[in-house]
């Protein structure tokens, strides 16, 4: 959208001072963005996007679909095939890594194995010529936001991978980026670690107000962190918007599917709508509209029960139940019913 904006207005005005970028709209922007590594079909197509200053992004999407593509290209890490990357306004698509402000959380975490949590996170600042006096303060109050500072002295082998990973984030922040990139920076922790990680992120990216780009295939993961969930396939764009409202109303079936808890439903008038799953109830009411089929799934979660009915065309729809409300009459693998929701419900998909 910038580009063709450029094309229209005047010449820009000569190169401003570096304090300009205070009045920034936007942490980064990919404007066209494609990236073709072979003959074959893009791992990335022509894929458009504005972050907002201070947001937590999630990139969501199986495997394969263009996710750590797109953020080794905001690092400067892969070449871009077509397209532009800004970041606080400032085009920056063929700058070196370190001109960038971007910084790049790995998943393996690559710390010094012979450093101490302080040394590897003062690192960067050692390299830039910082005092030893200077960086050791700088990195202790790094680790303090991280909660490592008890742990300062402890080299990477005398510590768990949860708290590897946080002088991992440390090491990654003391250098001040503009936006900090993750990709899957919570797949290798246990499902409760995992959680209270996330919880940490959220707070330290709402704490030094810049955004992080994190890259998940965990719907769970998305929703809990971002501002703005960008959901993908197939190497574009299916949906971009607040968790809520992604959630709420996706624009088409992959993004309604993807993100689970959705019916995918032919509608009476003919195209596709979904359905959330706690909306629908098993039996057949007045005003409602029903599908005939089998129980094919039952599914105890605690505090809701998951029941999927498989119809006459074999699709598969689900209806999450209260638990009282299944246990109060409950169904049996195999048994014919009917599946029913209010159309009112429906939300039309593209
Ligand atoms: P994701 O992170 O969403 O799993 P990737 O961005 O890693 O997806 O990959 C997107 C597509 O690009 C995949 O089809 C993958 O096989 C291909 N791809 C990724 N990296 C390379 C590479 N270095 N060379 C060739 N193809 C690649
Ligand atoms: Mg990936």
């Amino acid at each position: 959208m910038t580009l063709a904006l450029k094309t229209e207005t005047p010449p820009p005005a000569p190169a401003k001072p570096r304090q300009v970028t205070q009045s920034h709209r936007f942490d980064a922007e990919l404007v066209a963005v494609t990236k073709r590594y072979g003959p074959g079909a893009p791992a990335v197509d022509n894929i458009s996007l504005r972050i907002p200053r201070g947001s937590y992004c999630c990139l969501l999407g199986p495997s394969g679909c263009g996710k750590s593509t797109t953020l080794r290209m905001l690092a400067g890490h892969e070449e871009v095939s077509d397209g532009a990357i800004l970041i606080h306004d400032q085009e920056i698509t063929h700058a070196p890594p370190v001109a960038r402000g971007t910084s790049m959380m790995f998943q393996d975490y690559a710390l010094f194995p012979h450093l101490s949590a302080l040394d590897n996170v003062a690192f960067s600042l050692k390299v830039q010529g910082v005092s030893r006096a200077e960086r050791r303060a700088k990195a202790k109050e790094y680790l303090e936001l991280v909660q490592m500072d008890h742990l300062a002295e402890r080299l990477p082998s005398q510590m768990s991978g949860g708290q590897q990973q946080r002088v991992a984030l440390a090491r990654s922040l003391i250098t001040r980026p503009k936006v900090l990139l993750l990709d899957e920076p919570l797949s290798a922790l246990d499902p409760f670690l995992r959680i209270r990680m996330r919880a940490e992120l959220k707070r330290i990216q709402k704490e030094l107000g810049i955004s992080f780009i994190h890259v998940t295939h965990s719907q769970d993961e998305a929703l809990a962190l971002a501002d703005l969930v960008v959901v993908m396939n197939n190497a574009v764009i299916m949906q971009a918007g607040a968790a809520r409202e992604v959630y709420e109303t996706p624009s088409n079936a992959f993004v309604a599917r993807f993100l689970g808890g959705h019916n995918v439903v032919q509608r009476a008038g003919g195209g596709e709508a979904s359905v959330r799953a706690d909306q629908c109830v098993i039996g057949a009411r007045p005003g409602l509209r029903s599908l005939p089929g089998t129980v094919s799934m039952i599914e105890y979660q605690g505090t809701a029960v998951r029941v999927s009915v498989t119809g006459t065309d074999d699709e598969e729809l689900t209806a999450l139940m209260p638990t009282s409300a299944f246990f109060n009459d409950a169904l049996e693998l195999g048994q014919s019913v009917m599946l029913s929701w209010d159309p009112a419900d429906e939300h039309p998909l593209a």
